[in-house]
């Protein structure tokens, strides 16, 4: 996931949970693909991916809001990280 950058690792019963988001530079208008885009809020969302060893693993993402000042939408960036199958969203507590 070059795409994402870790903001912190969290450990909760026997669960690592990393924090994510995209890298500002890899942030783009869904839309038309332009990069001139501006964050409008985000919000969270959890995923499970791949254990480590035996623990499970989340990832906690922040899931910017964009607007792109080329188009003029609001779009909620893409996760392409989920779309690759890479990681499913669960609802949560789901631990
Ligand atoms: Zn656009």
């Amino acid at each position: 996931m070059t795409d994402q950058e870790y903001l912190k690792t969290e450990y909760q019963k026997g669960t690592l949970i990393f924090h994510i988001q995209t890298k500002e530079d890899k942030l783009y208008c869904v839309e038309c693909g332009s990069f001139h885009v501006i964050k409008k809020g985000f919000k969270e969302r959890m995923f499970r991916t791949l254990p480590i060893g035996l623990k499970p693993v989340y990832l906690k993402a922040r899931i910017q809001r964009l607007e792109c000042k080329d188009c003029g939408l609001i779009r909620q960036e893409r996760i392409r990280f989920a779309e690759e199958k890479k990681a499913i969203p669960v609802d949560w507590p789901a631990i």
